[in-house]
């Protein structure tokens, strides 16, 4: 599998199987036009990406959606449990704990005034755990906590997009934002336990999975 990433505000991932995409997050309002360039400099054409998956329904991941659907009819993926974050932001207010968290919430905050992200309606809803249904061998799973429909997405290649369940600032550690922190600190367990090579962040660089070693509870 081949795997673009590219930064935009949060990294926007484009997999390629042969001559079939995926892309999974769209990033923040206003990065469209980087995403649009980047693809077309790897030659690859937006209206023909079977789907754009959405790991989770913060502004930073969903910004474009709206475009890429309406200019390249683009079918957008999302848990259920997010879909209510596309209309309203606010109907999971984030927590945190730690400066680097209270941080981004404030930043956030402040991005979100200036560049809301357009509406959108999700061509397909995901609810539970599930296997190939975009049809590249991929398993779907719901990892609630960061938010309530938060979702990882592995290959059996080996490959793990874990939005933001896990973040990679400085080194790979659990969202420093969350709804709901019992539900993420199972999400994060349950993430590592799976069998994969290399962790996809929403934020921030990929790294082996044994980088994570030391967040592992025994
Ligand atoms: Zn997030």
């Amino acid at each position: 599998m081949n795997i673009i990433t590219i930064s935009a505000g949060s990294n926007c991932y484009l997999l390629s199987q042969g001559e079939r995409h995926l892309m999974i997050d769209a990033g923040a309002p206003g990065m469209a036009a980087k995403i649009e360039r980047t693809l077309a400099q790897n030659k690859i054409a937006i209206d023909q990406i079977s789907y754009l998956v959405l790991t989770h329904g913060h502004s930073d991941h969903i910004g474009n959606a709206a475009i890429f659907q309406e200019k390249y009819r683009l079918p957008i993926v999302i848990h259920e449990n997010d879909i209510a974050l596309i209309d309203n932001p606010l109907s999971q207010p984030m927590q945190a704990t730690h400066p680097i968290g209270k941080m981004i919430k404030w930043v956030g905050k402040g991005a979100m005034k200036k560049h809301p992200p357009q509406r959108f309606k999700p061509d397909l809803i995901i609810t539970g755990t599930q296997t190939n249904r975009l049809g590249f061998g991929e398993t779907i799973h719901p990892l609630p906590g960061h938010t309530r429909g938060s979702i990882g997405i592995s290959f059996p290649s080996g490959e793990l997009f874990v939005g933001d369940t896990l973040m990679n600032l400085t080194s790979p550690q659990p969202a420093y934002l969350w709804d709901d922190i019992t539900a993420m600190q199972k999400s994060v367990q349950a993430v590592l336990q799976l069998p994969v090579k290399t962790i996809y962040y929403g934020h921030g660089r990929s790294t082996p999975i044994s980088k994570t070693a030391q967040l592992r509870s025994p």
